[in-house]
């Protein structure tokens, strides 16, 4: 037996508890982050929000306002008597990420600012199919320069992430597989793109239906849901799970991945992935148009448009074939939904209040009951294009 009886200075550094200059920073961090997130915010609402006292809320905002990061100023309106509450809002400018959005149809690049605010913005059409590294990092490095160039000399880059519409290792930021982009696997992504930039920062990789969940819950309509399945539908089918409030990762990073839930066994679909009646391979752009009779060198969105609007008119082919592809998304789009039972979905895409199947449980051997508890109808995201 070994009796420890002089504990490592570690040990007792630990026990000392946070310094007053770390409580300090703790704090810094935490406004800016109630102001980056939640936007123009009174120094009334930072006090109950934070849990502080008025005198050290005006003396955070004081240092982050010395810092460039915020700036006071008087309410528009308060419709109340007495002095008003400052607000606090973020200023954009001083300090902002670079973000990289890599999709089927086409590739943007901008400039964010605190706030979220878009300082600047870069988007390139693509043809569809699929294409080298060189092909993807190479235009989006192009942008982030021409943007860097044009930004004060005061501004600091405090982050680089791009969103990649395929399966990304967790912590390598390598492509693992993106049946609908890349043929090639384990594409080094993110070691190429920091190469590339060179700005002393790692780029971040992840998934982009992973990341815009995270984004809904964030800033979007998610906010303040700890438990969000989120769908995201074109070319093929993404997803992003949120389970208690953290990402659902999976062992190699690729969890939320329902587009290849094989929900049509035996007579499906052939997918991209190679598999049979893959969700994707069921609901995905292709089998729309193709449902439709409408599948041939005019894709994308406003080619599922013209089968919306073709439904509209009482076209009973294109009738037939939002109803099918939507039953498939209905039933595939409660598979994860029934085990989590998350308190929001959230769903993107080309045309997804169109497709009647949406919400529904989509095609079942016996509908004799109903379950015991179905999570509520999804409900459109806030973020991203609108379609
Ligand atoms: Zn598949």
């Amino acid at each position: 037996m070994i009796i420890d009886s002089d504990p490592p200075k570690e040990s007792k550094a630990m026990r000392a508890g946070p310094s007053q200059e770390e409580i300090r920073r703790h704090n810094l961090g935490a406004l800016l982050r109630h102001v980056h997130l939640g936007g123009p915010t009174s120094r009334a609402e930072l006090t109950n929000r934070m849990g502080l006292n008025r005198s050290t809320i005006m003396a955070l905002t004081a240092d982050l306002t010395a810092a460039g990061l915020v700036r006071e100023e008087l309410p528009r309106e308060t419709g109340r008597a007495g002095r008003p509450s400052l607000v606090v809002r973020p200023e954009s400018a001083r300090v902002y990420v670079f973000a990289f959005d890599v999709g089927v149809d086409r590739m943007v690049a901008a400039r964010v600012g605190l706030g979220g605010t878009i300082l600047d913005r870069r988007e390139t059409v693509r043809r569809r199919g699929s294409f080298s590294m060189e092909e993807i990092v190479g235009p989006l490095a192009a942008f982030a320069r021409q943007m860097h160039r044009r930004t004060r000399p005061d501004t600091v880059c405090v982050g680089v992430a791009a969103a990649f519409p395929g399966g990304v290792g967790r912590d390598d930021g390598i492509i693992r597989f993106g049946p609908n982009m890349v043929t090639v696997e384990d594409v080094p992504f993110a070691e190429e793109m920091t190469r590339r930039l060179a700005f002393g920062l790692p780029v971040a990789v992840g998934n982009d239906a992973n990341l815009a969940a995270l984004a809904e819950q964030t800033r979007g309509v998610g906010v303040g849901c700890r438990d969000l399945v989120y769908l995201h539908g074109d070319v093929g089918i993404g997803g992003g799970v949120i389970v208690n409030g953290q990402l659902l990762g999976g062992h190699l990073g690729f969890g939320g991945e329902v587009g290849h839930m094989i929900v049509n066994p035996g007579r499906g679909r052939l997918c991209s992935c190679g598999s049979l009646g893959c969700l994707e391979a069921e609901v995905g752009e292709r089998a729309l148009l193709e449902a439709a009779g409408r599948f041939g060198p005019k894709v994308g969105v406003d080619a599922v448009r013209a089968v919306v609007d073709a439904a509209d008119r009482g076209d009973v082919v294109a009738q037939a074939a939002l109803s099918r592809v939507g039953d498939w998304l209905g039933l595939g789009g409660r598979q994860p939904r029934q085990p989590l039972q998350p308190g929001d979905d959230r769903v993107r895409g080309h045309a997804p209040g169109d497709l009647p199947g949406v919400g529904r449980p989509g095609p079942q051997p016996s509908r004799r009951r109903r379950p015991a508890a179905v999570p509520r109808a999804p409900a459109p995201a806030h973020l991203g294009p609108r379609r």
